[in-house]
């Protein structure tokens, strides 16, 4: 098996210069630590460096939530608040909504033609969330969508994607699509490298292997500072701990991965040492992360209040870069549509 680095899909820095990122999220509520863990503080980190833009995927939040397409708008709200308490520069980053850019549907339309269902049937990140979400019957937009992320990625020609290293099979996936479309209509799409997040995912307060909504085990980046102490306190640690004087094992709490997660090194280590010689008590050493989460959701909660008020501004900056990327999108399906001779007009 090839190792990360010698993944043709896997961007070589030393080799080629980048310079347009997408990423984005399904609003399907409001986004959590997790996600900030996962995404969002990466992608603070990366505007700086890329042209950053960032997809409201509403269109695909409905391959899971088709039955409640009104929650839509408000969640596309709480998704942009949340980028934007979390330190999303709109100067820098581009904020789209999907829905938004018809041209999105189009392309996928004509991608479609060129994927086989059995290799979508086998992709292991659809296989694995329909598995988590208990589906027998998998519907053709939930199979699909891969597809769709593949138009999303090529129509605003992005060269960069941020993702863990569950979900490159989507990135390969997405590369042979648009190098079949090149080949088959000579046309010059360009084929997207993965970037490889480094820090991937937060267990749940249950001790789940992902925090998730879904799951009822997040914090929310908008949850008030009352309801994180009660999660916190809530939060699945080393079982077999009665006592504070008893020897703990923080390899299997919940609290010391979030540590691990939120903590200077000096607080990982020291509350590692205390933990194992049964120094420290889990309310204490629960007291300890809320501290740190608390110093950490501050500065986010005051971008939050500040946009909270100006809501028509959120709105705008949401309209601004979905208009800025739509221009992208049109040039990109007019190559599409050239280079495959289908491309006719009123007159
Ligand atoms: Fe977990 Fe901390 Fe309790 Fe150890 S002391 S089991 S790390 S909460």
């Amino acid at each position: 098996m090839n190792s990360i680095k010698e993944n043709a899909a896997v961007a070589d820095e030393s080799k080629f210069k980048y310079e347009r990122i997408l990423t984005g999220d399904r609003p399907t509520g409001p986004l959590h630590l997790g996600h900030y863990v996962g995404s969002l503080k990466n992608r603070v980190r990366l505007q700086d460096k890329y042209e950053t833009f960032i997809l409201i995927a509403d269109i695909q939040a409905l391959t899971t939530n088709f039955e409640h397409p009104e929650r839509l708008k408000e969640n596309i709200f709480l998704v942009a608040l949340d980028y934007l308490a979390c330190g999303i520069n709109p100067d820098l980053s581009t904020i789209i909504i999907q829905s938004m850019i018809p041209e999105i549907a189009e392309l996928t339309a004509f991608f479609s033609m060129l994927v086989s269902v059995n290799p979508l049937r086998h992709n292991p990140t659809i296989k694995t969330e329909a598995k988590e979400r208990g589906y027998k019957e998998l519907t053709y937009g939930f199979l699909g969508y891969p597809v769709s992320q593949t138009a999303d990625i090529a129509i605003f020609k992005a060269d960069l994607i941020p993702v863990g290293i569950d979900q490159l099979p989507h990135i390969e996936l997405a590369r042979k699509i648009v190098r079949k479309f090149n080949e088959l209509y000579n046309c010059n799409l360009i084929k997207p490298f993965a970037l490889i997040d480094k820090f991937s995912k937060l267990v749940g307060l249950d001790g789940n292997l992902k925090m998730s909504k879904s799951y009822g085990n997040a914090i929310n980046l908008s949850d008030n500072f009352d309801l994180i102490k009660t999660k916190i306190r809530s939060a699945l640690t080393d079982e077999n701990r009665i006592h504070p004087t008893d020897k703990g094992n923080p390899e299997i709490c919940t609290i010391y991965s979030y540590h691990n997660a939120f903590s200077n090194e000096n607080l990982i280590r020291e509350t590692e040492y205390d933990c194992k010689n049964g120094k420290i008590g889990c309310v204490k050493c629960k007291e300890n992360l809320f501290k740190i989460i608390k110093e950490l959701l501050e500065p986010m909660n005051e971008r939050r209040s500040y946009y909270l008020n100006k809501k028509d501004e959120v709105w705008d900056i949401l309209f601004t870069g979905t208009k800025k990327a739509g221009l992208i999108a049109s040039d990109t399906l007019k190559e599409a549509k050239e280079s495959m001779k289908i491309s006719y007009s009123f007159s």
